[in-house]
């Protein structure tokens, strides 16, 4: 096939569920007549994903951005310094300096890219309040070692769980640890509601803050304390119960299409470490190249042919630059500078896998 006859492929494609399963929940909203504000359909969305994560305290909201901020309000964290990895989507640090704290970068592991353990006591002062770590492409970070330091000095953990949908860590799902585990349900996600995120809450009487935050700070005519509009809409929870309907296949797809690439490649290109007692949701298929010489090579080749991988996540974080200060983080940048995700998405065909192997391995 020609590049012209042949659709482009990108990283990734939104899940769409077959269009009449979606109208369904459209016309249960004509029904109802409520557009927003906790309606039944935002209701029965966070019972269902409540209980499959095994959520106590779950909060749907409007997306992961704000997840993270209402996270860092709900928990009265105002200012101080949050320890955080350079290793992410932007959202995790400008969250931080949205709500005027300082993010104190920590470098990476270099085997599954999650926050380096070992490294954050040194990073810890008199002025942090948390830890934020990611668990990055569904890949878990040591949580347990994380969750003994922050007890040691007294740290809120709030996790950047956005990748870490349906991933289950040593029996339970991976968004259960820390005090609060934040979700995304962006479009581009493997469970998505278009747009639209989650908290999930440890702390009873601190996801009854999150919930009155979530919504401007007031009862009806009684105002409790600062908030801001957090709230999602039926549309949105609609979007999502039409997926979830879907979630075993979604998943399945997934999981082949990766098998396949694992197959395909055959070991050419670095792949991250497994995790023992993981159960990994394959949210992502990131590799490693050799070098940044080696990916641009690869990255032009695919493209040439239509394929269209992204650097995630590329540049590290703590390179941004509107940070005040620039910490060196030499893992994470060493890192970022050859890593890729190949496209993975639940139309992807097998055709479509080989072909780009093809092209990969023709570049290599
Ligand atoms: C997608 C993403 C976010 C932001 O989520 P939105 O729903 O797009 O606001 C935050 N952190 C990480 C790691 C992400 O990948």
């Amino acid at each position: 096939m020609t590049v012209e006859a042949r659709e482009k492929i990108f990283v990734t494609k939104p899940y769409l569920p077959p269009k009449e399963e979606y109208l369904a929940y459209v016309d249960r909203i004509y029904e109802s007549g409520q557009l927003t504000n906790a309606g039944p359909l935002v209701c029965e969305l966070e019972r269902v994903l409540a209980d499959y994560l095994g959520a106590e305290h779950f909060q749907y909201v409007t997306n992961g951005t704000i997840a993270l901020q209402l996270a860092l309000k709900a928990l009265g964290i105002e200012d101080g310094e949050i320890i955080t990895t350079p290793f992410s989507y932007v959202a995790t640090t400008s969250s931080i300096l949205w709500e005027r704290c300082k993010p104190v970068f920590v470098d990476i592991e270099p085997d599954n890219f999650t926050i380096d353990v070992s490294k954050i006591e040194t990073a810890i002062t008199p002025d942090t309040r948390a830890i934020m770590p990611v668990h990055v492409f569904g890949y878990p970070c040591d949580v347990d070692g994380i969750q003994k330091i922050a007890d040691k000095y007294g740290l809120k953990v709030i996790y950047d769980a956005a990748h870490a949908f349906g991933s289950v860590y040593k029996g339970k799902s991976l968004v259960s640890y820390g005090d609060i585990s934040t979700l995304s349900f962006h479009a581009t996600k493997l469970f998505h509601t278009v747009e639209g995120g989650a908290c999930i809450v440890k702390d009873k009487d601190v996801s009854a803050k999150l919930d009155l935050i979530k919504r401007f700070g007031h009862n009806g005519d009684e105002h409790f304390t600062l908030g801001i509009n957090g709230k999602q809409s039926e549309f949105h929870a609609g979007m999502g119960l039409a997926n979830f309907a879907h979630i075993g296949e979604i998943k399945a797809k997934r999981k082949a299409i990766t098998e396949l690439y694992d197959s395909l490649l055959g070991g050419k290109l670095q792949r991250p470490a497994n995790k023992n007692g993981l159960e990994y949701n394959y949210a992502y298929y990131p590799v490693l190249f050799e070098s940044e010489e080696q990916l641009l090579r690869v990255f032009e080749k695919l493209n040439s042919e239509g394929v269209y991988p992204r650097r995630y996540f590329y540049p590290s974080l703590n390179k941004l630059p509107y940070l005040k200060e620039y910490t060196p983080c030499p893992v994470s940048e060493e890192i970022s500078s050859r890593i890729a995700c190949l496209p993975l998405f639940v139309d992807l065909s097998g055709e479509d896998v080989e072909f780009i192997t093809k092209l990969i391995k023709e570049a290599l």
